[in-house]
């Protein structure tokens, strides 16, 4: 499988190199030249595999370079890391009504599915490319991604791993988690902005010229470990599949059935992935993303103007506070017919003015795939509450973003498809809110939040999180945005 750039069609990679390299020097993201298509054949021998070898079949049909047997036992060790037999088990909630639970990783967020395997498939792509230099990996996050790279990079050889968090921008535990990080090629920096400060500098230091050659002196290479990475992607694409197998298994549905998927939405890497799966084969009903108060994307579902002239809100699902979706970028590429130059233009807009628009016509397509809605803060505390009350089932506050949109959804427009809830995160990760949610108790101590929700729900507290609060804080670091460049040399010195 060859991949080629958003904004350049004619520059051709191999995987390894699109995953290697993270991001392309003409500022695109690298996608696949077209999408490997699974049949009905396929579709049985998934539904008879258990997570890992569901994972490596699907990553398999585009990291055509890398070896079978190697992927397979890289996914086997990646997945034995979760707290369940199964990574991503599926929750039966209601009829035609699954929570797809992919927070049983290290980390208790769904980044966990793709950034345990990173790691591997970042070195295997480089040996197969015979590069020599060491990796500096820089990271922008808005709170679970950094701790799940920390946590998949750590003591890795070869490899140093930089984290940029906003540094009013992340949950207590979140920033705990990531401050204590343990292992010798880490590094952990708050930065003054929110997210799209962060993700912004990481975008701009990869492709700074006058950084990469100073790295190169100290003989590194910069890689991404965000969902700009296409090694991010692959290994998303993989749960789509294992849920639908999963729901065939238990005859809920069967074989070829459409099935709808609402995805709580930040940087659209998740439901990106769901899409590219649709592309494959999948049968997929209709993608619902949704957003949180910071709702610019169900505008640009509703409109078609992606304006990010506008305010930023912090919410209690900090991981979805974004304004610049990178991933959409993607989606654009597809929706222009692959058309690169249109995609740079419309991408240029965005740097130089902050919006773009897409035509009606255009419009009208992407609403055939997708459904954007969002939820505002009340709603989301009111969510978590109905949902245990009525399914005692305790939903992070990134997922009630999902199931109140779900319910919007189905009430405008009756469509009854079997549809799954992906949830990407433990409620425990934000337990300070969920439990203010479920009992009206206000516990701003995260710990003894979490302790008290353990008694209400009877889900045991993840060990992670149970063995935080003794950890050692190791990086205290704030910077403004203009020193991050110099941050990063010191580091890789
Ligand atoms: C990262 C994250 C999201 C958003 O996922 P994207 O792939 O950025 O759209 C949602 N929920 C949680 C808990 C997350 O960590």
């Amino acid at each position: 499988m060859r991949f080629i750039s958003t904004r350049n069609t004619q520059k051709i990679v191999s995987a390894s190199e699109a995953i290697s390299h993270g991001i392309s020097e003409d500022g695109g993201l690298f996608v696949p030249a077209d999408f490997p298509l699974l049949g009905e054949q396929d579709f049985i021998a998934l539904c008879g595999m258990d997570y890992a070898e569901r994972a490596a079949f699907v990553l398999s049909k585009y990291l055509t370079d890398y070896d079978y047997e190697r992927l397979k036992a890289a996914c086997e060790a990646a997945y034995s890391k979760f707290e369940e037999n199964d990574a991503a088990p599926l929750m039966c909630i209601d009829e035609g009504l699954y929570v797809l639970e992919l927070f049983h990783g290290p980390t208790l967020a769904f980044k966990d599915m793709a950034l345990t395997l990173l790691p591997f498939l970042l070195r295997e792509g480089c040996n197969n490319l015979g590069i020599k230099e060491k990796v500096l990996i820089l990271v922008a996050t808005s709170g679970d991604t950094g701790k799940a790279a920390l946590e998949g990079f750590k003591d890795a050889e070869g490899i140093k791993i930089m984290v940029f968090y906003p540094s009013e921008g992340v949950s207590d535990m979140q920033k705990l988690q990531m401050c204590t990080q343990e292992g010798e090629n880490v590094s952990v920096v708050a930065v003054k902005g929110n997210f799209d400060d962060c993700q912004s500098a990481v975008k701009s230091i990869l492709n700074n010229e006058n950084c990469i050659e100073n790295l190169k002196k100290q003989g590194y290479i910069f890689s991404s470990a965000n969902s700009i990475n296409f090694g991010r992607l692959a290994p998303q694409i993989a749960y789509y599949f294992s849920a639908y197998c999963d729901l065939v298994n238990a005859e809920e549905i069967e074989l070829g059935d459409k099935v709808n998927f609402v995805v709580p939405t930040g940087n659209f890497g998740n439901i990106l992935a769901a899409y590219y799966a649709k592309k494959m084969g999948l049968p997929v009903g209709k993608l619902l993303c949704a957003s949180n108060k910071n709702n610019i994307l169900t505008d640009f579902f509703q409109t078609g103007v992606y304006d990010t002239n506008r305010e930023f809100y912090k919410t209690t699902s900090p991981s979805m506070d974004i304004l610049i979706s990178s991933n959409l970028e993607r989606l654009l590429f597809e929706l222009f017919d692959r058309d690169s130059d249109k995609t740079a233009e419309e991408m240029r807009k965005l740097k130089e003015e902050g919006k773009y628009s897409i035509s009606k016509e255009l419009l009208d397509k992407l609403n055939v795939e997708f459904y954007g809605g969002f939820c505002e803060e009340d709603e989301n505390a009111e969510t978590v509450s109905y949902f245990y009350d009525e399914y005692h089932y305790a939903l992070d506050t990134h997922t009630a973003n999902a199931v109140a949109v779900l319910n919007q959804y189905q009430a405008e427009t009756e469509d009854m498809t079997p549809v799954v809830v992906v949830s990407t995160a433990s409620p425990y990760k934000f337990a300070a809110d969920v439990l203010k949610a479920i009992s009206g108790k206000k516990v701003e101590d995260a710990f003894k939040a979490a302790a008290k929700l353990e008694e209400l729900t009877a889900v045991e507290l993840p060990e992670g999180l149970a063995t935080l609060k003794q950890k050692t804080v190791r990086f205290t670091d704030v910077k403004e945005k203009d020193e991050l460049i110099a941050t990063v040399l010191a580091f890789a010195d």
